[in-house]
């Protein structure tokens, strides 16, 4: 069983005697900074010249400088940036700014785990990462609540690091809800496949075979979209608030048997196999590898299959059906 910590298992003292910079202040970068401040913690925030986030952080009441400033002032920095620019950053505007004893801090373990980030082995280096949303971490905390988060020791220099870490997640809040303890090889691992396997890469797939299939049997969009897409929330939501045994004690009796019948000869002994092979690239590194080199050369494959993407014809259905949907404040995601 996963090793649990709560407030009761935190010295609160132990970052608050520290001043942290936030490095990025967008959506985790704004919660942390704001949480740690209402916590006693003094904050100071490091971000690029051009930043769009300046005026939010200045407008908010806080302390904006370079991120060099920010990181000379500091003895814990914490990366709220996105994960593609870290190495980067680390390189040219940390490392070189670092004061003495600072410790080194993350809200997720990609740079770390892949060797983005070098961090010198005098260093602590730890990891807080909220399983929720920035605004959610922000709202929860602001209600007098927490969302759980993950905390895991990578370095620890100077003997502390994981004390240091508890008290700075309970200082946002995740000490109220639960501190679970990993490492930054099964955070970073069980996050990619996550996303790829099951939360973006496979339920979008899933949500397209069964469009495709009902459209090319001749079927109406409109009906297909609402049947394998609309309806999706609906099932997850009993699913995420009562398990499996929710949702089919409150579907009809015939969806449970179809479910039952159907579900295994879709997710068959082949995706599992391709499951497990998305695994392994995830774990031996070939998939960061091609990630970052893909960023290196400006995206080019990604770029296409965006494009392909927004051209599938349930984005068209989809667009027009959310309009007849008053309840909803539908989207859309701006070009790039
Ligand atoms: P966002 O994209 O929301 O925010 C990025 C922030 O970083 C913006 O303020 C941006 O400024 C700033 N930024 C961009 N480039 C630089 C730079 N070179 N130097 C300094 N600041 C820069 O990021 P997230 O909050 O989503 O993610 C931050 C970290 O948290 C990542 O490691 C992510 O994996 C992790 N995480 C995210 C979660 C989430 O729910 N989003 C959940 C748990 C972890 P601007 O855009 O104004 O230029
Ligand atoms: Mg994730
Ligand atoms: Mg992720």
């Amino acid at each position: 069983m996963a090793q649990v910590y709560y407030d009761k298992d935190a010295n609160l003292e132990l970052i608050k005697g520290r001043r942290v910079a936030v490095l990025g202040y967008g959506s985790q970068g704004h919660a942390h900074a704001q949480n740690l401040r209402d916590s006693g913690v003094s904050v100071v925030i490091g971000l690029h010249e051009t930043s769009r986030s300046r005026a939010k952080a200045q407008a908010d009441g806080f302390e904006v400088l370079s991120v060099r400033e920010a990181v000379a002032s500091a003895d814990v920095v914490m990366f709220l940036m996105p994960d593609h620019v870290q190495a980067d950053v680390f390189r040219n505007e940390v490392a070189p700014f670092l004061k003495k004893d600072a410790a080194l801090a993350f809200a997720h373990g990609f740079c770390i785990h892949y060797g983005q980030v070098l961090p010198p082995a005098d260093r602590d280096v730890f990891m807080v990462a909220p399983k929720g949303p920035g605004h959610l971490v922000r709202r929860m905390f602001a209600d007098g609540k927490g969302v759980p988060c993950l905390i895991a020791v990578y370095q620890n220099a100077s003997g502390q690091a994981r004390e240091i870490g508890l008290a700075y997640a309970s200082a946002i809040g995740g000490g109220r809800a639960g501190v679970i303890e990993t490492t930054f090889a099964e955070e970073t691992e069980t996050d990619l496949f996550g996303e790829q396997a099951v939360l973006c890469g496979g339920v979008t797939e899933l949500i397209k075979a069964g469009f495709d299939t009902l459209v090319d049997a001749g079927y109406q969009p409109e009906i297909a979209y609402f049947e394998c897409l609309n309806e999706l929330k609906l099932i997850v939501d009993m699913i995420y608030e009562g398990g499996f045994s929710w949702m089919r004690y409150s579907v009809s009796d015939t969806a449970k048997y179809g479910d039952l019948v159907a579900g295994r000869k879709v997710v068959d002994e082949y995706t599992r196999e391709a499951m497990e092979e998305l695994l392994k690239r995830v774990q031996d590194g070939s998939f960061a590898q091609d990630w970052i080199a893909e960023n290196l050369c400006g995206r080019p494959r990604m770029r296409a299959w965006m494009r392909a993407e927004k051209n599938h014809p349930i984005e068209a259905v989809g667009k027009s059906l959310r309009t007849m949907m008053p309840w909803m404040e539908a989207k859309e995601a701006p070009e790039n």
